[in-house]
């Protein structure tokens, strides 16, 4: 007999789970620590691999200096975009309300929240390690984020004599890529340590929000994709954007079935060069940068699953930790690798900035393998965008140069 999908497995294990904790009831939290050896194997490669991959893609992407114009618009159409995704996520998170009404006490779940609050200049300047090498020790995500980012972009300016630090961080990242996979393989098993104990204490009704969660999850994809993707390409990318969608449903497709936006940058490439016409010099850059810092999927969902969890334990976020979310989940989603279940392991960065109970990743997991399709397709999608509109700018910019050349 064929051995079933990791998607079958994962939703085979949510129903048994959902089953055996309605039967059982309390007792079933024998099965906790099943969860908990999975969400420990997601936090212990968190910090390798975002340092890893993060070095390896920024550096991976050619000379910075020469590509100057071309990659600062690339990253500040990336950041704005994901931004908007966040914001889009927390909107509907907002209106569908996915969590509401359950109002778990949060220390019966997972650790206490904190309520003191940071100002946004602190998570800010927060932001520069005093020390990179105490930020990893420490797991201080966004400080390892920017230390990363600054050895990749150091790396591609060196050049050739910093060819063999790129070579270790390069092999470093394949090794990291395939303990992530090993991980993901056992998600079945953690997804019924982490569900079970929650049906059986709170009963069947804990499983509505999720629905609701996925719901939410979709239909912010669905509308970034038809009103911010249509509009930019549209606008700045001088594109139809049917011929756009359809161009790139390939690439989106593959995304849905592999959860990795990384695994899928072949054919992404493959799509934007045959059939959106970018060219191969934009591809080249603009697409393998997005598939490392681009993750507007990823965004979004950070911002259904941050408002599902405060409300899921009747936990009120004031503006200014709203607009943190907005911040950490935008440089969260830099830090995520392009594979699949990566999104969740960032998560619990998100949380742990606004000091939200960490029990809520337990929820999400039994669900997040079909979120993850949902917003790895965006995040390819949204990547292709980028070298949509870039690469129409940079023809623009050629023409211009050419006129100035004429004129003289
Ligand atoms: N699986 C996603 C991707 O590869 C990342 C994530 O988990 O959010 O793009």
């Amino acid at each position: 007999m064929k051995k079933p999908s990791l998607l079958t497995q994962i939703l085979l294990a949510f129903v048994i789970a959902i089953i055996l904790g309605a039967i059982v009831g309390p007792d079933i939290k024998v099965v906790q620590p099943l969860g908990d050896l999975f969400l420990r194997l997601i936090q212990f490669i968190i910090v390798p691999l975002i340092l890893s991959t993060l070095i390896v893609g920024v550096a991976g992407t050619g000379n910075v200096k020469k590509l100057g114009r071309m990659g600062g618009k690339t990253i500040i159409y990336y950041l704005a975009t994901s931004a908007i995704a966040i914001t889009i996520g927390l909107g509907i998170g907002y209106v569908l309300q996915p969590g509401a009404g359950v109002d778990i006490p949060s220390e019966s779940v997972g650790d206490e929240p904190v309520t003191e609050e940071q100002n946004v200049t602190d998570t800010l300047l927060n932001i520069i390690p005093q020390n990179p090498f105490q930020a990893m020790v420490e797991g201080e995500i966004l400080q390892i984020i920017f230390f990363a980012l600054f050895v990749g972009i150091a790396i591609s300016l060196v050049g050739e004599k910093a060819q063999t630090v790129y070579r270790f961080f390069e092999g470093f990242a394949e090794v990291m890529y395939k303990i992530t996979g090993m991980i993901i393989l056992l998600a079945p098993i953690g997804v019924f340590g982490l569900i079970a104990p929650v049906v059986g204490e709170y009963g069947i009704g804990v499983i509505l929000p999720l629905l609701k969660v996925i719901l939410g999850v979709l239909i912010a994809c669905l509308l970034h994709a038809i009103i911010t993707y249509s509009m930019v390409v549209k606008a700045f990318g001088k594109m139809n954007p049917l011929v756009f969608f359809k161009g790139i449903a390939p690439a989106g497709l593959f995304a849905f079935s592999s959860a990795s936006s990384a695994g899928t940058l072949p054919l992404t490439m493959k799509n934007a060069q045959e059939n959106l016409g970018v060219s191969q010099k934009t591809s080249s850059f603009v697409l393998p940068l997005g598939a490392t810092i681009n993750m507007d999927g990823t965004a979004i969902y950070q911002g259904v699953a941050v408002l599902f969890i405060a409300q899921f334990y009747g936990i009120e976020l004031s503006i200014s930790q709203l607009l943190s979310v907005v911040l950490i989940a935008t440089l969260a989603s830099i830090g995520t690798a392009g594979v699949p279940g990566a999104g969740m392991i960032m998560l619990t960065l998100v949380l742990t900035n606004i000091n939200l109970p960490l029990g809520g990743i337990a929820l999400i997991a039994g669900v997040d393998r079909i979120l993850d399709m949902f917003r790895t397709s965006i995040n390819v999608i949204g990547d292709a965008a980028g070298a949509v509109v870039v690469d129409r700018t940079e023809k623009k910019h050629a023409d211009e140069d050419k006129n100035l050349e004429y004129s003289v």
